[in-house]
């Protein structure tokens, strides 16, 4: 799993123009638009890989009151993602997200009630 910009490999999405659940944390915070008049991560089309898959859990309902874990290998993960994924996580009921970013090594570590990652040494315990 990757975090992207290419929207190509992306799985259908049913509303692209429909916010993210970080477009709210995105607004609050007064991120600049980019050259196309959008923000990374503040609606469907927008959003990474990362926010994508959240988004679908919470779609399926597989969010609340529960733990995530994944791995993203091939490349780090974004400035814009370490900022915007704990709002997400929050915002869909999560109570810990645990990231293994293969290409550091390291670990990052969101738990409910935060604001962003931890960033640990090494895999996972
Ligand atoms: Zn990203």
């Amino acid at each position: 799993m990757h975090c992207h910009r290419n929207q190509t490999s992306k799985p259908e999405q049913q509303e692209p123009d429909a916010d993210t659940l970080a477009a709210d944390s995105i607004r609050k915070r007064g991120r600049r638009v980019n050259w196309n008049g959008r923000r990374a991560n503040e609606t469907r089309k927008d959003a990474h890989a990362e926010l994508e898959i959240l988004q679908e859990l919470y779609r399926q309902g597989r969010t609340e009151g529960r733990s995530l874990k994944m791995v993203v290998s091939g490349e780090k993960i974004c400035p814009f993602c370490r900022e915007d994924l704990p709002a997400a996580a929050e915002a869909a009921g999560f109570e810990e997200w645990t990231i293994f970013e293969e290409l550091s090594g390291n670990t990052l570590y969101w738990k409910r009630g935060s604001d962003h990652f931890v960033e640990l040494e090494g895999y996972p315990q």
